[in-house]
């Protein structure tokens, strides 16, 4: 039997980094920056009002107090968006909207708080400190400076400086494209009826999504029957442009198992030391990687937890791409099959730093993985351990 760490490396192995992309910042989100983001310009670009006011020459209402104003007359009206350039000539006034190029000469910007807020002539109420309300050019961001760096996560703030900065474009790190297949003749897709014996579709829809939630593309979610040819048909007409193939089911050792007949050759199918999720493949189809995960809903989910999620991210560059691993105290009692590193859903309460196995170990019982929020992992060697163990829990929240 291979081990859990064995299989890992050979997986990690087969998925690889795709070249750097430039997208259109609206589908940037989320992804990581395959280069630095150096400011083509400088953030403010001009001199502008941070208040609406008045631009005025501070010296020119020294002495305004709301007993005794300064009234100035209102030479220009500059709201935001005006594109002249404009001179203030001293002892007038430009009336001036948040975000308006200051015009040249103007000292300070009065807020219309402080004045009568007069078109024509002006009653200043209060003096004005040099420079006040003013929004200098180049402040935020200098042009020519990195204002974000390769490896970084594009969030929402870092699309809005990249717009602020006119940039319609980022170089980013592609996600990954994946191609899920769930094998299955049994299977049925969730809203259309049941005949006895058939069960409904489970696993496609759950890695999809949990290829989503890694920030993985799913190129497409296909579900086959346990007929060799029909399975092949389906790899062929949907792998196109994929990076990775998933599979579900059809790989232990019964009769009917359609992938391990499928793709006997270019896939080694192998059993994993690990519980739930023993059998196991993988390889290469026509040049793209492929991941055979067993049928059962738990071991499918457990599996791409243990052997996929953290290769998928790291080739997409996340900064961190395992799942947080902490230490907690164990609440019950526990077995384990020696020899296998095994994979319980749990509770884990952060505050008090204790964990709860949840629901029995075998891997079709779905219902309480959906309500788990962290998988147990113990060890190969340990075959007990007793409430108050610490144990080490892979952390899904
Ligand atoms: P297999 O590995 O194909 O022998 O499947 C093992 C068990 O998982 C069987 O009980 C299957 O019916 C079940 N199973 C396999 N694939 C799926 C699937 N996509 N959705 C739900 N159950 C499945
Ligand atoms: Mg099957």
């Amino acid at each position: 039997m291979r081990t859990v760490d064995e299989h890992q490396r050979v997986v990690t192995a087969l998925i690889k980094a795709r070249p750097p992309v430039r997208v259109g910042i609206a589908d940037a989100l989320g992804l990581v920056l395959a280069e630095d983001v150096v400011a083509p310009l400088s953030l403010p670009g001009f001199d502008n009002s941070a208040m609406d006011g008045y631009a005025v020459m501070a010296d020119d209402v020294a002495s305004a107090s709301p007993d005794s104003p300064v009234k100035l007359p209102v030479a220009e009206d500059i709201p935001a968006g005006r594109t002249d350039v404009l001179t203030l000539k001293a002892g007038t006034a430009h009336r001036i909207m948040t975000g308006a190029m200051l015009p040249s000469g103007a000292t300070a910007v009065v807020p219309v708080e402080a004045t009568n807020a007069a078109t024509d002539t002006v009653e200043i109420r209060a003096a004005a400190k040099q420079a006040q309300h003013i929004r200098r050019a180049g402040e935020d961001v200098t042009a020519g400076t990195a204002v974000l760096r390769a490896g970084q996560i594009v969030t929402p703030a870092a699309l809005g400086l990249a717009a602020a900065l006119g940039l319609a474009e980022l170089t980013v790190i592609p996600r990954q494209r994946v191609l899920v297949m769930s094998t299955g003749t049994e299977l049925v897709a969730p809203g259309t009826p049941l005949a006895p014996g058939q069960i409904y579709e489970s696993n496609a829809v759950m890695l999809a999504a949990a290829l989503r939630d890694a920030g993985a593309e799913v190129v497409a979610s296909v579900m086959t029957g346990d007929d060799v040819d029909s399975f092949r048909a389906a790899l062929a007409a949907h792998t196109g442009d994929a990076d990775l193939i998933i599979t579900t089911g059809g790989v232990s050792a019964g009769a009917y198992e359609v992938v391990k007949d499928a793709l006997a050759g270019g896939v080694e199918f192998v059993k994993v030391a690990m519980q739930p999720g023993m059998p196991q493949g993988c390889g290469v189809v026509d040049g793209v990687p492929i991941v055979t995960l067993p049928g059962n809903p738990v071991s499918a989910l457990v599996s791409f937890e243990v052997f996929l999620r953290t290769p998928l991210r790291a080739a997409m560059g996340l900064p961190d791409p395992e799942r947080p691993r902490r230490t907690a105290v164990l609440t019950e009692d526990l077995t384990s099959p020696r020899g296998k590193r095994q994979f319980r859903r749990g509770v884990l309460d952060a505050d008090a730093g204790t964990v709860t196995s949840y629901g029995p170990p075998a891997s079709h019982h779905l219902r309480w993985l959906a309500s788990a929020n962290c998988l147990l992992e113990i060890p190969e060697d340990v075959d007990a351990l007793s409430a108050g163990s610490p144990v080490q829990v892979w952390d899904l929240a």
